[in-house]
């Protein structure tokens, strides 16, 4: 009876409750954004605890972030009070994984206090054994390397399980070879790396029983959320562990599988079902974060994709504000116009903390972060460093400032070795020396030794080739347009080919940070002006009290949900990402709009889709044709409007051989049967059909007073 409920259980719906009561056997929960899923696990567990069916150090709870972790703990606590002791098995796949492999290190031959490896660490070995191979770093890099263990690991293969085609995908066969010979290294310092936490478990679990057992029997319950970005060795691993009780829930949405690129494989909910047999499938069907037209638009977006599962969603939230469309003409105003926005929001009482900006590339955090400071809007990045402080925009500046200010000692020594000229510790212990005695800066020094013969003659090449290049950058600096200094400088140092060599995902990544850090420079006058900025950025203090607009990627929001949610850069090329256009195929594209699906469906009051007309790429002025996914979004459910207003005819009139970025608001998409399913649901609130609208929002007066435009004018 509803009054005897405990706690744990106000407010669930009926198949929440079913989730959460069913607790013997296999469960699959199959639902769309924001229907609970995540709540209804932590129904659960507060449920095994407070009715004693398992001590908390029988459930083993897997959760995709550790901040999901923490929340999920956090929940539980004033579920079930004070009395519930810490979860020892809560986390996610790598914490649990980590401490699972302490307890049984000597089974692969690992002692229990191993070190876990960062990518950093991982990489210098790998070049080790790479140049102890006699394989061309240059032609067959670390990072590709490392991306492919990685890979391998994900998919729960050791060395041993390589075959010649596998081998192939490295230096012409050897990379079975250097796989076996990196797991020979980590053992021998006893470390591991990511992968292996998961990887060592998954071989000691499959070749010791009595280990497989005790955990068996120790994990009474076991639940998985974000169940459909689980990866091979992941589902492997879980799959051993249910086996014998069979206790099982996983929870997951087959249109949000964001993450195959880093082998997570949406086919495991299939699976679950074959493996499990007459596992019992909850759908969840009511939303409760955001409102219908949230939904519809979102709904509308995802319906494009083929091959999903389907599933129905409805709320019974007011209808509330249609998703708004906002045209704006290039980068700097997309940021100030949410700067703006957001400062509205706080005036009318919103707080930071329910707004979030998410954005589809890390590099595009660098103009709103710019912008907020300039403002002075607090704002946090979740999910990765701010701009500035990130590993290749650090190296990059140290460059600048070196040439900027010849003793800069600091700066020197960042980029002295960066890429690495074969200065070894000793060259560098000798040009300090000397600095020292003649109290002059490194840069001198460096010089001055060359006049000596304290270096070996290839320590002495690399070093005058530094010191001279440093000295051509400076007398570059009284001619050249500093953006461009800075882009030379990257180049002829050798820096840019660094990370152009490592083919991986992550050096395209910073990369793109490369390019955004000299677009940055741009708005500045003087590579003086431009340092001060960035030490004043980095100077910002953090009171991690104070209320903050938080910025991050789509894939860092996944879970997540705020009240107001600012999507940036829907551009073709942006969002989708050009990789995605260029790979062709559905299969990349389709995982782009499954991403655009997370967006939206972050959002519970408003969300903002903002495309901007103009970017700036190295220099270069390019237009931008607004993302395929904005044509996606049903009419029904938007409300366009461009700041372009009396400037855009001007535009037009300028740039009329140019594609025209609007073209694909104006004509909007058919929707897929996926969608009228969905829609025949949310019919039930009352929707209007309404052509888009331009809202001339803003004068062209504050339009043409941007920079950017200006620019652009003069420039034609
Ligand atoms: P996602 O797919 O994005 O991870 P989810 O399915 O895990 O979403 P939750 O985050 O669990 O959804 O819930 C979304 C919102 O709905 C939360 O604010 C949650 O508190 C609320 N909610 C969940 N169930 C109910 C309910 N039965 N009644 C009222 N609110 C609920
Ligand atoms: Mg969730």
């Amino acid at each position: 009876s509803q009054l005897a409920d405990p706690p744990y259980l106000k407010g669930l719906n009926p198949p929440q409750r079913e989730a959460v009561l069913t607790t013997d056997g296999p469960v699959l929960m199959l639902a769309g954004a924001g229907t609970g899923k995540t709540a209804a696990l932590t129904a659960r567990l507060a449920h095994l605890l407070f009715t004693r069916k398992a001590w908390p150090s029988e459930i083993l709870a897997v959760t995709f972030t550790n901040r999901a972790a923490r929340e999920m703990r956090e929940r539980v606590g004033r579920l079930v009070g004070e009395a519930v002791e810490g979860m020892p098995w809560l986390g996610t796949f790598h914490a649990i994984g980590a401490k699972m492999l302490r307890r049984h290190a000597e089974l692969v031959g690992l002692q229990s206090n191993f070190t876990i490896l960062d990518t950093d660490d991982q990489l210098r070995l790998l070049k080790q054994l790479i140049l102890a191979a006699d394989i061309d770093e240059k032609r067959f890099p670390a990072r590709s390397l490392a991306g492919l263990i990685d890979e391998w690991k994900n998919k729960g293969l050791t060395p041993r399980d390589i075959d010649a085609g596998e081998s192939e995908r490295y230096a012409n066969g050897r990379g079975g070879e250097l796989y076996q010979q990196y797991q020979d290294r980590l053992k021998a310092v006893n470390a591991c790396d990511f992968g292996d936490l998961l990887l060592h478990m998954l071989v000691i679990l499959k070749t010791h029983r009595d280990v497989l057992e005790q955990y068996q029997q120790r994990f009474r319950y076991i639940m998985v959320d974000e169940y459909q970005d689980t990866n091979s060795v992941q589902y492997l691993w879980l799959r051993l562990l249910a086996q014998e009780r069979r206790n099982i829930a996983c929870v997951g949405d087959d249109d949000q599988s964001i993450y195959s690129w880093r082998g997570a494989q949406v086919e495991n909910i299939l699976r679950f079902e074959k493996d499990f047999p007459g596992a019992k499938v909850i759908r969840l069907e009511q939303n409760y974060r955001s409102t219908p037209h949230i939904l519809g638009a979102a709904g509308g977006v995802i319906a494009h994709n083929s091959g999903r599962l389907g599933k129905t969603l409805w709320t019974e939230l007011d209808v509330g504000d249609k998703v708004r469309v906002l045209g704006v003409w290039d980068g700097p105003e997309e940021a100030r116009r949410v700067g703006e926005e957001i400062e509205a929001a706080q005036r009318s009482g919103t707080t930071l903390d329910h707004i979030a900006i998410l954005v589809r590339a890390q590099h595009q955090t660098r103009e709103f972060e710019d912008r907020f400071i300039a403002i002075g809007m607090p704002y946090r990045i979740v999910g990765g460093a701010r701009f500035y402080e990130r590993l290749e925009i650090r190296d990059a500046i140290a460059y600048l400032r070196v040439v900027n200010q010849p003793s800069d000692d600091l700066a020197f020594e960042r980029i002295v070795n960066t890429p690495k000229r074969g200065l070894g510790d000793k060259a560098l212990a000798k040009v300090h020396q000397l600095a020292r005695a003649g109290a002059v800066p490194l840069t001198i020094a460096a010089a001055r030794i060359l006049d000596t013969d304290e270096l070996t003659p290839q320590a002495r090449r690399s070093l005058g080739r530094l010191v001279g290049d440093i000295a051509r950058w400076r007398d570059m600096a009284n001619t050249l347009p500093h953006a461009e200094l800075a882009r030379q400088i990257l180049d002829e140092s050798g820096y840019t080919a660094m990370w152009q060599a490592e083919k991986s995902a992550e050096a395209a990544g910073r990369l793109e940070n490369l390019s955004e850090l000299v677009r940055a420079m741009e708005e500045y006058d003087s590579l003086g002006a431009f340092l001060e900025h960035v030490s004043l950025v980095m100077e910002r203090d953090g009171d991690a009290r104070q209320a903050e607009v938080t910025i991050m990627t789509i894939h860092a929001a996944k879970g997540l949900e705020f009240d107001t949610v600012f999507l940036a850069g829907w551009e073709e090329g942006l969002f989708p990402s050009q990789r995605a256009i260029e790979e062709g195929g559905t299969k990349s594209l389709e995982e782009e709009r499954r991403l655009a699906y997370v967006a939206i469906t972050r959002a519970r009051r408003r969300a903002t889709i903002i495309h901007a007309a103009n970017r700036r790429i190295y220099g270069q002025w390019t237009s931008s044709i607004p993302s395929r996914f904005v044509g996606e979004l049903p009419p029904e459910h938007i409300e366009s409007e461009t700041t372009m207003s009396g400037g855009e005819s001007l535009w037009r009139a300028n740039w009329s051989e140019r594609a025209d970025p609007f073209a694909d608001v104006a004509r909007g998409t058919g929707r897929g049967p996926g969608w009228q399913r969905a829609a025949g649901q949310l019919g039930a609130s009352s929707f209007t059909t309404q052509p888009k609208r331009i809202v001339e929002a803003r004068s062209s007066a504050v339009s043409l007073g941007n920079k950017g435009r200006d620019d652009l004018s003069l420039g034609m």
